[in-house]
C-alpha cells in the first residue's frame, strides 16, 4: 500500500515513462500532491496561510519604511546598498561594481529578477562572463531557451534533450542516466565557481530588522554563489521584503511546501554583511533594491500580486498552464502569476500582455493553492477590464480578431461544416507546417486530436439509444 508521496515517487521512477505519467496523473503532478499532504503538518493551514498574507499586505503598503530600514541594517553591517529605478540602471549598477571591482567571471544563482532585466546578455555585451549554476537554469542557458516555470525552469525538456546539450558541450558523450548528468554538471560547475570572481544572487526575502536576507536552494549553489568569489552581488525586487526575522520562519515554511513539496528546502541561508573577524563570507557584498514597475504595481488595483513569493504553486495546478507550458506566455513570469505581473510590469508596454489575464478558466485553483492568499481570479478580471477600458484591441494584442469568430458561431450551417473540415485537420503533418509561429509551437509539443463535434454525436446517441 502507497502512503507517502514520497513512496508514490520512489515506485513511480521504477517504472517505464507512460506508466509513470499514468500513475502520477492518477495522483495528480508529484509536487501538488506532496504539497497537499505536507499541508496535514499543521492543525490549520490556513490560518497560516493567512497569516503570511497578512505578513506580506503590511509589509508591501509600508514599503518606504521597510526599505530604508532593511538599507540602514544592511549598510550598518558593511553592506553597500544601491537603489535602481529601472531595469536599464539595475543593469549599470551592476556593471559599475564589477567594473570597479575588475570582475570577468560572475557565477549566478537561481534569479527570476536577473531574468527579467535579462542582465545576462548585458554582461556578455559589456565584456562579463556569467555562468547559470542552477543546474535547470545551466541547461537553459547552454541551450539559448527561456525558463517555462518560475521554480522548475526546464521544466519542458527531458533527460535526453539534456544528454544531448551536454555531449554538444563537451560534457561528455551522450548519457541520458540523471545521476551520470548530474555528476558531469557538478564537476563543470565547481571549476566555474572556482574561477570565479563575483557570485550574483537575488533573495527570496530580506528582513527588515536586520537586513538578513534568506536564500534557499535545493543544489547548494547559491551557498557556492557567496561563499567562493570574493564579492557578491544581490539582486532584489523591493517587494521581498519582510519586517521581522521570525517572519522568515513563516515564509520558509511555506515556500518551500508550496514550491516543491519539501519541509524545508535542502539549503536555506542566512546571510547578513561581508566577513568580518569570526564571520565568514565573501570579502565584499553590494546590495541592489531593483523596482523596475513595482511601485507602478503597488499604485494600482492589483497590488496584492507583490505580495507573492515566486512559488510556483498556481502554475501547478492551473489547467491551462498545464496544457499551454509557460512558453505560451511570451513572458518572463508564466502560468496565474505571470498572466497578472506581466501586464503590470509591463507599464506602457500593457497592451504587449493584455491578452494574457484571458488565458484561464477562472477555476480558482490558483487562489486555492497560493500560500499568500492572492486572490489571481479577481485580480485577472481587473486586468481585463483594465483592457477593456484602454481600449487595448483585440488585433494590436496579438490574438485573432473575434468578429469572424461570432459570425461563425451564429451561422450554424457554416459552423457544422467547419466542425467536420477540421476534423481532417487531424491527418495533417502539421509539424511540417512551412509556417515558421507554426513550426516553433508545435516543435516540443503534440497538438492532442481535435475531437469537433464529438458532443453533437453523444447527444444524438442519447436521443436514439440501441434498442
Ligand atoms: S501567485 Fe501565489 S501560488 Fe503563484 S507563485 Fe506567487 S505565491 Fe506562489
Amino acid at each position: 500500500m502507497i502512503s507517502t508521496p514520497q513512496a508514490i515517487d520512489r515506485f513511480a521512477s521504477q517504472l517505464p515513462f507512460g506508466v509513470k505519467a499514468a500513475v502520477y496523473e492518477g495522483t495528480r503532478a508529484p509536487t501538488v500532491w506532496r504539497r497537499d499532504a505536507l499541508a496535514r503538518d499543521y492543525a490549520n493551514p490556513d490560518a497560516l496561510r493567512k497569516l503570511a498574507s497578512q505578513i506580506k499586505q503590511h509589509t508591501i503598503e509600508h514599503l518606504d519604511q521597510y526599505l530604508e530600514q532593511a538599507a540602514e541594517k544592511l549598510s550598518a553591517n558593511g553592506v553597500e546598498v544601491l537603489f535602481a529605478e529601472t531595469s536599464e540602471r539595475a543593469k549599470e549598477l551592476a556593471l559599475h561594481v564589477m567594473q570597479r571591482e575588475s570582475v570577468k567571471v560572475v557565477v549566478k544563482s537561481k534569479s527570476m529578477l536577473s531574468e527579467e532585466l535579462h542582465l545576462n546578455a548585458f554582461l556578455q555585451k559589456n565584456g562579463i562572463q556569467a555562468v547559470e549554476t542552477d543546474l535547470g537554469e545551466y541547461i537553459i542557458q547552454i541551450d539559448d531557451d527561456i525558463p517555462s516555470h518560475i521554480v522548475k525552469p526546464i521544466v519542458h525538456k527531458n533527460r535526453r534533450d539534456i544528454a544531448k546539450s551536454f555531449e554538444r558541450e563537451g560534457l561528455g558523450d551522450y548519457n541520458d542516466d540523471p545521476q551520470t548528468i548530474t555528476h558531469r554538471a557538478r564537476k563543470h560547475l565547481r571549476r566555474e565557481f572556482l574561477r570565479a570572481d563575483c557570485g550574483m544572487t537575488g533573495a527570496n526575502f530580506v528582513s527588515a530588522e536586520s537586513g538578513r536576507m534568506a536564500l534557499v536552494t535545493n543544489e547548494g549553489n547559491a551557498r557556492w554563489c557567496v561563499t567562493a568569489p570574493r564579492l557578491h552581488i544581490a539582486m532584489i525586487g523591493i517587494e521581498k521584503l519582510v519586517p521581522r526575522d521570525r517572519d522568515l520562519g513563516v515564509m520558509l515554511n511555506l515556500l518551500a511546501r508550496s514550491a516543491v513539496g519539501q519541509q524545508l528546502t535542502i539549503y536555506t541561508q542566512f546571510l547578513n554583511g561581508p566577513r568580518s573577524p569570526g564571520k565568514d563570507g565573501p570579502e565584499k557584498m553590494t546590495v541592489i533594491f531593483v523596482d523596475n514597475g513595482r511601485s507602478r504595481v503597488l499604485g494600482s488595483n492589483c497590488n496584492e500580486i507583490l505580495r507573492c513569493i515566486r512559488c510556483g504553486a498556481c502554475q501547478n495546478v492551473c489547467p491551462v498552464y498545464r496544457q499551454a507550458s509557460g512558453h505560451a506566455y511570451r513572458a518572463t513570469y508564466q502560468g496565474p502569476v505571470g498572466a497578472v505581473l506581466s501586464p503590470l510590469l509591463a507599464g506602457k508596454d500593457f497592451a504587449k500582455y493584455a491578452d494574457l489575464p484571458k488565458a484561464s478558466s477562472l477555476c480558482g485553483a490558483c487562489n486555492e493553492v497560493c500560500p499568500v492568499d492572492i486572490p489571481i481570479p479577481d485580480l485577472l478580471l481587473r486586468l481585463r477590464d483594465k483592457a477593456f477600458t484602454e481600449g487595448a484591441s483585440e488585433a494590436k494584442r496579438g490574438t485573432p480578431p473575434m468578429a469572424p469568430y461570432a459570425w461563425l458561431a451564429t451561422h450554424p450551417q457554416v459552423w457544422r461544416a467547419g466542425i467536420k473540415a477540421s476534423n481532417l485537420g487531424n491527418s495533417l503533418p502539421l509539424k511540417l507546417s512551412p509556417i515558421p509561429a507554426m513550426q516553433r509551437w508545435l516543435g516540443p509539443r503534440d497538438l492532442p486530436p481535435f475531437r469537433g463535434g464529438a458532443f453533437r454525436e453523444w447527444m444524438q446517441d442519447r436521443k436514439n439509444p440501441p434498442a
